[in-house]
């Protein structure tokens, strides 16, 4: 059982130029959810190039990867997300998207080149794994759906996952820095659609129609007070309505107005308070001015738990490979990301691995024109990732409820 622990410092440096390459190739041709197609070819090519056995088209445009180790032990998933938004890139970097309106603004070609990396590093040290690591290479992480697709196409079994591992670079911590926490890291995220009809007429004539632009304006103020007034001070929440539609000219009271937004929390009963509260308040605050209100809401995914076992040992692996000072303990984010779903059905560590640098003006917010970030992170991304999921198999992952 005593094998050499792997030297990832060294096998990482090694494979730095090809990883920050890799990364400048998937920046460079970004594709927007469930369109990934020349992402997974290339991850694909890669992962069986190092001998993994892989399976294509999972959830569409998803890729499992699974590197069998020479002893028996866990079953360890690291997943990565593939894809980019609907964003015009506005940076001037020389591998800036080739894709008009597309663009990598969330890091995901940097998961996707650290996921790579490591299947590539670990795949030459297999007879000493103990147990398997399956690399889960997601689809459509921006509009959530991919990770429910991939479990329902029954990729935390055959072989049954024991553990879930992941990483979102973070441009709100100094590269070199990562970021850890038990419990809940990423809020659930809803989105909402609101539609007021009124009673269209003429702008001069307010009283011969039901103004739904009036209505509206009320609404979105009465929507502050559920975060503010109905929820506790020490609850993360936020209700934010980020799209109002109405009216066509100055003169003209239209029929209808919608309006878009998000719910978000950490606490899911919160989440359903929340949620009701909005369509409760909107449809009695609309029928007090004689309107009326619609509310739908789409189910985005819940809130990312981190495992408390699980947490432990990816701090324990930042402190082994970056030293103690570089493992910060953080409040975690109203983010919203559809890991939750596989740590919803696995004990597991989503963590955040700090990308920013300020110095080089790589410290832009994610979904910005002008994202990018400090490439050093894929180092450090790439060491404590690999290292938790050895420490994982090591360890035997923790039992599955
Ligand atoms: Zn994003
Ligand atoms: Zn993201």
């Amino acid at each position: 059982m005593t094998s050499e622990p792997i030297d990832l410092a060294a096998a990482v440096a090694a494979a730095m130029p090809d990883l920050v390459a890799l990364r400048r190739d998937l920046h460079a041709h970004p594709e927007v959810a469930f369109q990934e197609r020349r992402t997974a070819e290339i991850v694909a090519a890669r992962l069986r190039a190092a001998g993994l056995a892989v399976q294509e088209g999972v959830a569409e445009t998803g890729v499992v990867g699974l590197l069998e180790g020479g002893r028996t032990g866990p079953t360890v998933a690291i997943r990565a997300d593939m894809d980019a938004l609907p964003l015009q890139e506005a940076g001037r970097a020389p591998y800036r998207s080739q894709t008009p309106g597309v663009m990598h603004a969330c890091g995901h070609d940097g998961h996707t080149a650290i996921a790579v990396t490591i299947a590539e590093i670990l795949a030459r040290h297999r007879e000493a794994l103990p147990g398997r690591l399956k690399f889960l290479f997601q689809p459509a992480e921006e509009t959530v759906g991919g990770a429910t697709r991939m479990i329902a196409e029954g990729v935390l079994e055959t072989p049954h996952v024991d553990a879930v591992l992941g990483l979102h670079l973070r441009n709100y911590l100094p590269v070199g820095q990562i970021g850890v926490k038990t419990g809940t890291i990423f809020a659930s995220a809803d989105e909402l659609t609101i539609a007021v009809h009124g009673r269209g007429g003429h702008g001069a004539l307010p009283h011969d129609a039901v103004d739904p632009i009036v209505v509206a304006a009320h609404l979105i103020t009465a929507l502050q007070t559920l975060v503010s007034r109905e929820t506790s001070p020490l609850e993360p929440a936020v209700v934010t309505i980020a799209m109002i539609q109405g009216g066509t000219a100055f003169n003209i009271i239209p029929e209808r107005v919608e309006m878009r937004g998000t719910v978000r929390a950490f606490d899911p009963a919160l989440r359903e308070r929340l949620l009701a509260r909005v369509a409760e308040q909107a449809k009695a605050l609309a029928r007090a001015f004689g309107a009326e209100a619609e509310v739908a809401t789409r189910l985005g995914c819940p809130a990312v738990v981190n495992d408390a076992h699980m947490a432990d040992l990816v701090r324990r692996a930042g402190g082994a490979e970056l030293g103690a000072d570089a493992v910060e303990e953080v409040a975690g984010t109203t983010w919203g990301d559809d890991m939750a779903d596989f740590l919803a059905l696995r004990p597991g560590c989503y963590f955040f691995v700090g990308s920013a640098n300020p110095a080089r003006g790589l410290d832009r917010a994610h979904h910005n024109p002008h994202f990018d970030f400090d490439e050093d992170a894929l180092r450090v991304g790439a060491r404590v990732l690999a290292r938790a999921a050895l420490d994982a198999l090591a360890n035997g992952a923790p039992p599955t409820a």
